[in-house]
């Protein structure tokens, strides 16, 4: 399953991988690098909203039930961060680089240097410019990170989480997508879940640890975004214009989502199901 109608690029080619026996790691990378890829989605990878500078960053994590994880942030000129993130996991003793560090070891492991901001995203920036008004909300339009969780045919989890984070941020902000916990969270004893939204909320409320850890203690999934989003909303300040959406699978494969505004979709495919969803929300 995948956050956002962009899901189901990520969902089509996931499952592809699952179909022929694949894990579900390599579905995950493979399907959000789909979107990643894309300079159409301009919430993600190539394409992504620049910040305040006018600076693509990217940020990305990637995990798998077993509580291996990788992740990068603030990641400049690269355009799969979850594929970097992955190396972080396989091939160092950490879990996070960031900014420079987490870009040379990407040019060291063979990423190209590529430049992500688009004509499209560059001329947007400009029309920004023009008022400049720092309103780091994220509403319904300029957001969109792509997460994915995915079981595969071994019974084995694994999530992916990579955005270019809140449009027209402060130089040098990391939202919740590369935190581990946060934007994104599994246990191969539970399942999964990942958020998407104003990340500052989901950082402050560890979203999807919650929701992963509320699973354990026998919520099914869809009660277990609902909690979470509740609590936000009750201990947050001026929801009305803020959007916060979480997605959760448990190992039976059973899903569910929760928002607190209208309008969060999430793409399912599984071998008994195909379907773009509405997430159910508080507010409306
Ligand atoms: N959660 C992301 C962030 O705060 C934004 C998003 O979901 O698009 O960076």
């Amino acid at each position: 399953m995948s956050t956002w109608d962009h899901g189901r690029i990520a969902n089509n080619m996931g499952y592809r991988i699952l179909e022929k026996g694949g894990s579900a790691l390599d579905a995950v990378e493979q399907g959000v690098m789909e979107v990643e890829s894309d300079p159409e989605v301009r919430t993600v990878g190539i394409g992504g909203f620049p910040d305040r500078e006018g600076v693509v960053t990217l940020d990305a994590c990637i995990m798998k039930g077993d509580g291996s994880c990788g992740s990068v942030a603030f990641l400049q000129d690269i355009k799969n961060p979850i594929a970097v993130a992955r190396k972080v996991m396989e091939q160092t003793p950490h879990i996070m680089l960031v900014g420079n560090g987490a870009l040379q070891f990407a040019l060291d492991h063979g990423f190209r240097k590529e430049k992500l901001l688009t004509e499209a995203s560059r001329k947007d920036y400009e029309e920004w410019l023009e008022k400049s008004e720092y309103k780091p909300v994220i509403n319904i339009e300029n957001h969109d990170t792509i997460s994915t969780l995915a079981l595969d045919m071994n019974g084995s989890i694994a999530g992916a989480c990579t955005t270019s984070g809140a449009a027209w941020k402060m130089h040098g902000r990391v939202g919740d997508s590369p935190i581990i916990g946060a934007g994104l969270f599994l246990d191969g004893e539970v399942g999964g879940a990942c958020a998407t939204g104003l990340g500052e909320e989901v950082i402050r409320t560890a979203g999807s640890a919650m929701v992963v850890e509320m699973m354990r203690q026998g919520k099914t999934p869809q009660e277990a975004c609902e909690a979470i989003v509740h609590r936000i909303i009750r201990k947050g300040k001026d929801m009305e214009d803020i959007q916060v959406g979480f997605m959760a699978m448990d190992m039976d494969g059973r899903t569910g989502a929760y928002s607190i505004q209208k309008g969060f979709t999430y793409a399912v495919k599984s071998q008994v199901r195909e379907e773009l969803e509405e997430a159910r929300y508080q507010i409306g």
